[in-house]
């Protein structure tokens, strides 16, 4: 038999990470077994129903790429694979238990359920339904329904004895009986509940193998009883470990205390590929130990039993290390230029020249986590004209004379290589018989507005001749022009103070401003 698979988020929110996690895993399983992978939308909670998270739902699996052999939008022999429109199918199935004997329909009103409660805590007991509907007699629930008075439908539960289930990570898992209170098929609006609509289209869609989070263990066991109601072979059952917070009691991850919107991280700049690793990493590894693996590479030996149980931990911190490493070893210059795209044109700027931006990513990227941080840090290489601020107006201006005399080397070079650029650089340092700092701090200013930047070589290089030149004039042009908004008292303290920071961090690392960074 065909391994089957699905995921059945409930369209109520931001697609949480939690999805993504179990999606992942349906995935994995459904393709290493050559099988099929349903997305099915639980979308039967009309209270808390949000039609734009229908559609982010979808996307987000696409940007994964964890595409749904049968779902909404694809198609499938099974469908519809939106609940609200199988309506008619649960109260069919509904029917087929009233009729065989093993749910009822129960007319209390809400205020004798609120009644019923009171009594309950008055003495002591556990809460839940007591059972009190199975008393009215099959013939009087038909005519009471057919005179359209409103009820919903329960399921019969033995109230001795256990219900046990097999989980194939968990073993043989056990829940007496007297734990499940009749709960509700249909509601009274005529909409199924989770339990009816889950069983009965993971039965008809022929899942196999029903994977899902932990939280919907204490569930099984009812699922287990419908089942049997029905006459159906149970699925395979495998309920995922929880998601941890990162805290000391490493609570389940909420959106209290974490971002778990799967839409934040891609706005951050977090890769699929790196998202989808490192979701891969959670309570499960490859069997190599190999911490960079892609969505191939984990179908091609996935295997659910070597899912382990211990609760896994949702570190943001793992998953941007995860990602720059992405940025900078395994994605290619071109792919990284394509992803990084939207972003820049997000900060309104186009990189015209492709073999330009390439060269910049190449220098940038071994320091960024996110694309968002990698289109910050190519943004002084890409934008017309330079913003100086205090601190970089004063580097500039004490290096006024360098950057004169450089504008004029450059002008005359021939080649913007390394060693040419290098060797301008050393022999002008040397005859100026100056630190290489206090030439090359001012230039790295001139060319990209900041004092942290690459390697002035490298700068150089990747800018070329052009740019170099037009950005040197540039900063000169500011230096000349003065700084006619500034108020000298103001810019006299802000140059103390940027001054003071300066001495301070010398203190604290060996000069290094010049040459490759
Ligand atoms: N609709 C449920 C959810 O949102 C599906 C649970 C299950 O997979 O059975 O998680």
């Amino acid at each position: 038999m065909p391994v089957v698979t699905r995921i059945a988020p409930s369209p109520t929110g931001d697609p949480h990470v939690g999805t993504a996690y179990v999606g992942l895993f349906n995935y994995a399983l459904a393709r290493r077994s050559g099988g099929r992978f349903v997305l099915r939308l639980e979308d039967t909670d009309r209270q808390r129903y949000q039609a734009e998270a229908e559609t982010k739902i979808l996307d987000m699996l696409e940007w994964l790429g964890l595409q749904a052999d049968e779902g909404p939008g694809v198609g499938g022999a099974q469908g519809p694979y939106r609940q609200s429109e199988r309506l008619d199918l649960y109260r069919e199935h509904a029917q087929r238990l009233i009729d065989g004997g093993h749910a009822y329909r129960a007319f209390e009103t809400p205020e004798e359920l609120e009644a019923m409660r009171l009594e309950q805590r008055r003495l002591g007991l556990d809460p839940g339904y007591d059972g009190r509907g199975r008393a009215v007699p099959a013939d009087e629930q038909a005519r009471r329904a057919a005179a359209g008075e409103p009820h919903v439908v329960r399921l019969l539960t033995p109230d001795e004895g256990e219900t046990s289930f097999h989980d194939l990570l968990r073993g043989e898992v056990r829940i007496p009986n007297r734990e499940i209170r009749d709960p509700v098929l249909l509601k009274s609006d005529g909409y199924p509940t989770y339990h009816l609509a889950v069983v009965v289209d993971d039965h008809l869609m022929g899942i196999t193998h029903v994977m899902r989070a932990e939280e919907w263990v204490t569930s099984t066991p009812i699922h287990v009883l419908l089942y049997r109601a029905f006459g159906w072979e149970l699925p395979t059952f495998v309920h995922l470990p929880l998601l941890r917070n990162p805290d000391a009691n490493k609570t389940k991850i909420s959106k209290r205390k974490m971002d778990t919107s799967v839409e934040s991280y891609r706005e951050q700049g977090i890769l699929p590929e790196a998202l989808l690793n490192f979701l891969g990493t959670m309570g499960w590894s490859m069997p190599d130990g190999r911490e960079v693996f892609s969505l191939d590479d984990m179908v091609e030996v996935f295997d659910v039993k070597r899912i382990s149980l211990g609760g896994p931990v949702f570190d943001l911190k793992r998953l941007r290390h995860l990602n720059a490493r992405y940025l900078r070893d395994v994605l290619d210059l071109e792919t990284l230029a394509e992803r990084l795209r939207p972003y820049l044109a997000a900060r309104g700027l186009a990189a015209a020249d492709e073999d330009y931006l390439l060269d910049v990513l190449d220098v940038v990227r071994p320091r960024a986590e996110t694309l968002q941080e990698l289109a910050e840090q190519a943004v002084p290489f890409l934008v017309e004209r330079l913003g100086y601020d205090v601190d970089a107006r004063r580097r500039l201006a004490a290096g006024q004379a360098y950057l004169e005399d450089l504008e004029r080397a450059f002008a005359a070079l021939e080649w913007f290589d390394d060693d040419d650029v290098d060797e301008l650089l050393r022999s002008y340092v040397q005859r100026q018989a100056v630190p290489m700092g206090k030439v090359m701090m001012p230039l790295r200013v001139a060319l990209t507005g900041t004092t942290q930047a690459p390697g002035v070589v490298d700068l150089v290089v990747i800018m070329g001749k052009e740019r170099t030149l037009s950005r040197i004039g540039q900063a000169l042009q500011a230096i000349s022009e003065g700084l006619p908004d500034d108020d000298p008292d103001r810019l006299k303290a802000e140059a103390e103070a940027a001054a003071k920071e300066e001495a301070r961090a010398k203190r604290r690392r060996p000069l290094n401003a010049a040459g490759r960074g």
